[in-house]
């Protein structure tokens, strides 16, 4: 069976052996972040429709759950922004149906301020959300929102959303050296965590730098600064870091991952949001292992149009 949505399972180093389910295509986003690994996008759009035919993607999964293998979540993502999938709250239910594997949703967040939304989601196990500013300024500068949004109406979506939900929220914070990593700014994001009260934050950075110039990662110390300052301020929610750096992770999950990848490449060339879909990893950790594959020559890059592919360099 060729598969078109769903993709794993993949070890994955937050969620475990992780079933990637694809719901919706290249970049079709509410934002155009500047830390996108697919590259500034075309434009912004806050339309629902099922740009995926979600009856497709229930049979796909289906006939995949029958195959064996350790599956830890099943995870709704895309190439963009899967809330926009107008069909996404009937697809939760009939995944329930299917299996007691938990169900994840990674999300800009930016589509919790409408309640239909919200309420598409309730039978989710996980989801996890982005915040990458407290300030309206700075929301503008990394994430560029559709016109219409505002950090205001985030906030207020994931908190809405948080406050309905059972299951649990893990809240991203996308950290850029010289953009949102100031005492103030981190203040500000501190705030707007108190706010949202989602269950645990995580801290991830631009690991390696994507398309748009001026984009730098924090270093590993300049992290576990940025988690010690924002601690201290949420002491009741959990702040760790997620990002990873090359060297410092080299077991055998890592060596899983740069496998997979590779194995993956083989049969067909693909873009960094294809693996990250396919994954279940954010972008900027599949962005790392590109880079370490890169490095070793045993993958090469390609683009065609704006659009930049990774092939598998046959020697
Ligand atoms: S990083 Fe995610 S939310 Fe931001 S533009 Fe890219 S796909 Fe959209």
């Amino acid at each position: 069976m060729e598969k078109r949505y769903i993709f794993g399972p993949v070890p994955s180093r937050r969620l475990g052996f992780s079933l990637g389910v694809d719901i919706i295509p290249y970049k079709v986003c509410s934002l155009n972040c500047i830390y996108c690994q697919l590259g500034a996008s075309g434009g912004t759009t806050l339309e629902r429709r099922e740009y995926v035919q979600i009856d497709k993607v229930l049979r796909e999964l289906e006939e995949t759950l029958q195959q064996p293998g350790r599956i830890d979540y099943i995870t709704l993502s895309g190439s963009g922004e899967p809330t926009l999938n107008s069909r996404i709250g009937d697809l939760i239910p009939a995944i329930k149906k299917l299996t007691t594997i938990p169900v994840a949703l990674l999300t800009n967040g930016t589509t919790l301020v409408r309640p239909e939304v919200r309420e598409a989601l309730w039978e989710l196990d996980l989801v996890v959300p982005s915040l990458d500013a407290g300030t309206e300024k700075i929301y503008r500068l990394i994430n560029r929102p559709c016109a219409g949004l505002d950090l205001d109406g985030l906030v207020r979506g994931i908190s809405d959303f948080v406050a309905g939900f059972s299951g649990q929220v893990w809240l991203e914070v996308m950290l850029l050296k010289g953009i949102n990593d100031s005492d103030d700014e981190l203040e500000a994001i501190a705030r707007r965590i108190g706010e949202i009260q989602p269950d645990k934050v995580q801290l991830n950075t631009a690991v390696r730098p994507p398309a748009e110039s001026g984009v730098g990662a924090l270093g590993p110390e300049e992290l576990e600064k940025a988690r010690i300052f924002l601690q201290s301020r949420i002491s009741s929610i959990p702040v760790e870091v997620v990002a990873g750096f090359s060297g410092k992770r080299e077991d055998a999950e890592d060596k899983d991952i740069r496998t997979s990848i590779l194995t993956y490449l083989e049969r067909r060339p693909a873009t960094s949001e294809d693996l990250s879909a396919t994954f279940g990893l954010h972008r900027n950790e599949i962005v790392k292992y590109l880079g370490h594959l890169l490095d070793d020559g045993l993958i090469k890059e390609e683009c065609k149009g704006a659009t930049k592919y990774f092939l598998y360099n046959k020697v």
